[in-house]
């Protein structure tokens, strides 16, 4: 058989679906790829089922089903205080995945400059690779006995005349730390007269911690006006496979979008965005969210607290990293495969969020699981 040349030389599988092939060979508690093991509420599934009665089941209009695009764009006006035109400002996507990877594709020329933060979510260097752009990777700095912070001098050290665009993740996975509103001032001011674009991933907007807001691009008219935001109902409704997301971003920046999304995928499968447009006309499910997840927060680090890991700070997304210093020298990768094949229970070696592979020592569990499967984790997780 002759070979391809591959476009992604340096890609294998991800570390999600190895680290879940992983746990389900060895009985494991799942704590590694991000997904609830918690039903969705049972009103979403009879609104997409509604709607599949309807006769919603032939192509919608590619940039998103109507009534979808209505109720996102009333959401943002509301929370955020930023209204996008429901035409010609918001599309609807497969999931974030394809909203993140369509954005780079559309507005990444070969030889464009893209900041990267690291650690970092693991499709966006493939998807600025596949562009032909250059990643400039700059890494978060990561205190002692504290969590992960943004330099942004060392950020803004790295523009150059080719910076093309700049990557933010907040809540960001996978340190679980959210951008402050000084955060946000830092980046305006970075940004300032230049014509560098921002794909901001807020896949994890409603679940910020301790009272705290989430400081999303649009609320700063500065940024709005460059930045395609994205999110994920996958995240925000507990139903990761329906994969169902979206993208704002300014007119000028949408047709270019609409553009390449087009021939990536068209459409998005229509009962689903049906049924979503209907579940939320109610705000509750969504706003609850802080309280839902603060709450499995508390109980899986008041459990933590009795074992032998190091807690790291936890302020917003589904993830709890962890420094594992008193227990294991080994490296995160093989600390995690053990944990996995002789505690049971399944992490995620932070490490595999660099592309250098930099281990600090620090592995991530999800703990959006119902709460009986973060005792039993728990439990084997004090015997350490
Ligand atoms: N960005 C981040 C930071 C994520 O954690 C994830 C996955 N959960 C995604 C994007 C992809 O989201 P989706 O499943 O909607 O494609
Ligand atoms: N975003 C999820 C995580 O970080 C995984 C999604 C995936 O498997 N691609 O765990």
């Amino acid at each position: 058989m002759k070979q391809l040349t591959s476009r992604l030389p340096h890609v294998g599988t991800t570390i999600f679906s190895r680290m879940s092939a992983l746990a389900a060979q060895y009985g494991a508690v799942n704590l590694g790829q991000g997904f609830p093991d918690f039903a969705c509420d049972p009103k979403l599934v009879d609104m997409v089922t509604v709607a599949m009665r309807e006769g919603f089941n032939q192509y919608p209009t590619g940039v998103g089903a109507l009534e979808l695009r209505q109720a996102i764009a009333e959401k943002i006006a509301r929370i955020y205080g930023h209204r996008y035109d429901v035409n010609t400002e918001i599309t609807v996507t497969p999931g974030a995945t394809e909203a993140l990877t369509t954005a780079i594709l559309c507005s990444v020329h070969p030889g464009d400059e893209v900041i990267v933060i690291e650690p970092a979510y693991d499709s966006y260097l493939p998807a600025i690779e596949l562009a032909g752009g250059v990643p400039v990777l700059v890494q978060m700095e990561v205190a002692k006995h504290g969590g992960f912070s943004v330099p942004w001098s060392r950020v803004e050290a790295a523009i150059t005349q080719s910076t093309r665009m700049i990557i933010i993740n907040t809540p960001h996975n996978p340190t679980g730390s959210v951008l402050r509103a000084s955060d946000l001032a830092a980046l305006v001011e970075i940004v300032r007269d230049t014509d560098i674009l921002i794909l901001s991933d807020e896949v994890y907007e409603h679940m910020v911690y301790d009272g705290e807001r989430h400081e999303s691009m649009c609320r700063y008219p500065e940024l709005a006006e460059r930045s395609f935001i994205v999110s994920s109902f996958g995240k925000t409704y507990h139903v990761t496979g329906w994969k169902v997301g979206y993208v704002a971003a300014p007119a000028a920046l949408t047709t270019e979008f609409r553009k390449v999304h087009q021939y990536n995928v068209f459409s998005v499968n229509t009962p689903m965005q049906h049924g979503i447009a209907s579940y939320m006309q109610d705000p509750v499910p969504y706003a609850a969210l802080p309280a839902f997840y603060q709450r499995k927060r508390d109980l899986f680090r008041k459990g933590l607290a009795n074992s032998r890991f190091e807690l790291l700070p936890a302020d917003g997304t589904y993830f709890q990293c962890v420094r594992y210093d008193r227990i294991s020298n080994q490296t995160e990768a093989e600390f995690a495969e053990w944990l996995t094949a002789e505690i049971k229970v399944a992490a995620i070696p932070v490490s595999a969020f660099y592309r250098d592979g930099k281990d600090s020592g620090i592995v991530r569990f999800c703990f959006a699981k119902k709460d009986e499967t973060l005792a039993l984790a728990l439990e084997r997780l004090a015997r350490v």
